[in-house]
C-alpha cells in the first residue's frame, strides 16, 4: 500500500487569483486544438472504433444480420455462432476478463483507457471537432460566446448542433440496430414510419449521446464515472502516468528564447499555460496526478511543441512512473501486474476452452407436477418435458436416451429434426421396469445426442419419483 502513489481532487476551476482557469466567462472549457503524436494516436484509436461501430452493424452473415441480439427470440448472433441464454455465463466471463484486462493495463499505464478508447472520450473528440470547424478554434470561440447574439453566432451555433444531432442520431440509430434488425430500422425512420419501443430507444440514445458529449463531457468523468474513482487504489510509483516533471521546469517563468534559463533562475518551463488550453477536463498538469486527468496526453503534445519552439529537449511532460521522477527507473515487471497478466491469460485460455467445447446442442428437462401415476402396464411412471434447442446454422437429427437407464424405460417420440436455431419442448415419459424394490426419489439423467456427430451431444438431470414401501 505504502507504494502507491496519491492522486488528487483539485478544484478544476479554481477562481481563486493567480490560478489558472480554462473555462470561459460561460463555464464552458474551450479547449485549445494541437498535433503531435498522441492526438494522431488518439484519433487513429476512435476512428477504429468508429469504423467498427458504424461498419459492423451493417455487415451480413449467412442472410442475416452478422451482429445481431435478437431480444425478442433472446439469441445473440455474432457472425456464424449464435448464443443462446444457456450460455450467457460465456458472456459474464468475457465481461471479467475485460474488468481484468482494465485492471492489468491500468496499472501498466494508467488510464490509458480513458484517454484513446473509451467512448465517451471519443465522442467528445468529434464534438469537439464540430465546435471547431463550425465556431473557430479558442479564442473565437470565447469572443463568440461573450458576443451578443447575431446573424453570425445564430448561424455558426445551428450548424454546431445540427451537427452534434446528426451525430447524436446516427449513434442511437446505430446502437438500437445491434438489437433491432438495422436495415428496416433504417427505412422505418426515413420515411418516419419509426415508431413505438424502436423510436423510444432510438430517441434516448440519441439524446443521451447529444447530452454527454455535447454538455457533460468531463463532467460524466468526473462526478458519473466510478473507474475515475477507484483508480488510485490500481497505481502504484512504477505506473505509467502523464506528469510534470517539476524538478526540470520549476521555477516557471517567461523569457526570451535565445535567454539560457539558468542564467535567470528558471527551469525549463515557460508558464505559457499550452497544457491547461488543450486540456479536455481543464485541469493544470502541473498541479501533479489528478483524478480529473483522463490521461488524453492532449498537454504532452502541447507541451512538447512549445518545447520544440524553445529549441529544450521533449518531455517537460511526459509518460513516466514516480520512481523515475524521483531519479530511480521503472519497474516494469513487478508482482501486482504479473499477477493481474497471469490471472488474465488463464481466463483467456478458459474461455477459449469453453467457446471451443460450447455444446452445440442444449437440452433442459422438466419434470411435471405429478410425482407419479402407474400406467397401463401397471409401471410406475415418470412424466417429463424436455426443451431442445437446435445451437448450430444447419438441420440437425437427433435422438434422446437415459443415461444408466437399466430398469427403466424412455418412451415419446426419440428421433427428431430440428431446423437451424429451432427449439422444441419434447414430452417423453420414463417408466420403471426393474422388479427390484425401489422406491423414494433418484436421479435420471436424459441426454440427447447428434445422430450424424455422437461427439455432440447434451445431458440434463432430473428426478425419478416412485412409492415408498413398492
Ligand atoms: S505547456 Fe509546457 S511550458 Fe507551457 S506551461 Fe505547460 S508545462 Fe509549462
Ligand atoms: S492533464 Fe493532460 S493528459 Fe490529463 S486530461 Fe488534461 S490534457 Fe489530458
Amino acid at each position: 500500500m505504502s507504494d502507491r502513489i496519491p492522486v488528487q481532487l483539485i478544484q478544476t476551476f479554481d477562481p481563486t487569483p493567480g490560478k489558472i482557469k480554462a473555462r470561459s466567462t460561460d463555464n464552458l472549457i474551450h479547449t485549445r486544438s494541437f498535433t503531435g503524436l498522441f492526438r494522431t494516436l488518439r484519433m487513429s484509436g476512435a476512428g477504429f472504433l468508429f469504423l467498427l461501430f458504424f461498419g459492423t452493424v451493417w455487415l451480413n452473415w449467412g442472410g442475416r444480420q452478422a451482429v445481431l441480439w435478437d431480444l425478442s427470440e433472446s439469441k445473440f448472433h455474432i457472425f456464424g455462432a449464435t448464443f443462446w441464454p444457456q450460455d450467457f455465463i460465456l458472456l459474464s466471463a468475457l465481461l471479467i476478463i475485460a474488468a481484468f484486462g482494465l485492471f492489468a493495463i491500468t496499472v501498466f499505464a494508467g488510464r490509458v483507457w480513458c484517454g484513446y478508447t473509451c467512448p465517451q472520450s471519443s465522442w467528445t473528440w468529434i464534438f469537439m471537432w464540430c465546435e471547431k470547424i463550425t465556431e473557430g478554434d479558442r479564442n473565437q470561440r470565447i469572443k463568440l460566446q461573450a458576443a451578443p447574439w447575431s446573424l453570425n453566432k445564430l448561424l455558426r451555433r445551428s450548424a454546431k448542433h445540427t451537427l452534434w444531432l446528426g451525430i447524436s442520431l446516427l449513434t442511437g440509430l446505430t446502437f438500437v440496430g445491434y438489437f433491432t434488425p438495422i436495415r428496416p430500422l433504417a427505412e422505418a425512420l426515413l420515411t418516419l414510419q419509426i415508431a413505438g419501443i424502436s423510436l423510444f430507444w432510438v430517441l434516448f440514445f440519441t439524446g443521451a449521446t447529444y447530452l454527454n458529449a455535447g454538455w457533460l463531457r468531463e463532467a460524466v468523468c468526473m462526478h458519473m464515472c466510478p473507474y475515475a474513482r477507484f483508480q488510485s487504489v490500481m497505481f502504484d510509483k512504477d505506473t505509467l502516468t502523464i506528469s510534470y516533471d517539476a524538478a526540470r521546469g520549476e521555477i516557471r517563468g517567461p523569457r526570451k528564447r535565445e535567454v539560457n534559463p539558468a542564467n535567470i533562475g528558471l527551469g525549463d518551463c515557460i508558464d505559457c499555460q499550452m497544457c491547461v488550453q488543450v486540456c479536455p477536463t481543464g485541469i493544470d498538469i502541473r498541479d501533479g496526478l489528478q483524478m480529473e486527468c483522463i490521461g488524453c496526453a492532449a498537454c504532452i503534445d502541447a507541451c512538447d511543441s512549445i518545447m520544440d519552439k524553445m529549441g529544450y529537449a521533449r518531455g517537460l511532460i511526459k509518460y513516466t512512473s514516480e520512481h523515475q521522477l524521483q531519479g530511480g527507473k521503472t519497474h516494469l515487471l513487478r508482482p501486482r501486474l504479473i499477477g493481474y497478466t497471469a490471472v488474465l491469460l488463464v481466463m483467456i485460455a478458459a474461455l477459449t476452452i469453453a467457446l471451443v467445447q460450447r455444446p452445440m446442442v442444449s437440452l433442459d428437462v422438466s419434470k411435471d407436477r405429478g410425482l407419479f401415476r402407474e400406467n397401463s402396464q401397471g409401471l410406475i411412471e415418470n412424466i417429463y418435458s424436455l426443451k431442445i434447442i437446435n445451437k448450430t446454422q444447419q438441420r440437425q437429427d437427433y435422438h434422446l436416451s437415459l443415461v444408466d437407464g437399466d430398469g427403466f424405460v424412455l418412451q415419446g417420440k426419440m428421433q427428431l429434426s430440428l431446423a437451424p436455431g429451432e427449439i422444441v419442448d419434447v414430452p417423453v415419459s420414463v417408466a420403471m421396469l426393474s422388479e427390484r424394490p425401489r422406491s423414494g426419489s433418484q436421479e435420471m439423467t436424459f441426454k440427447v445426442v447428434d445422430s450424424d456427430e455422437p461427439e455432440i451431444y447434451s445431458v440434463a438431470k432430473s428426478r425419478f419419483v416412485a412409492p415408498m414401501n413398492r
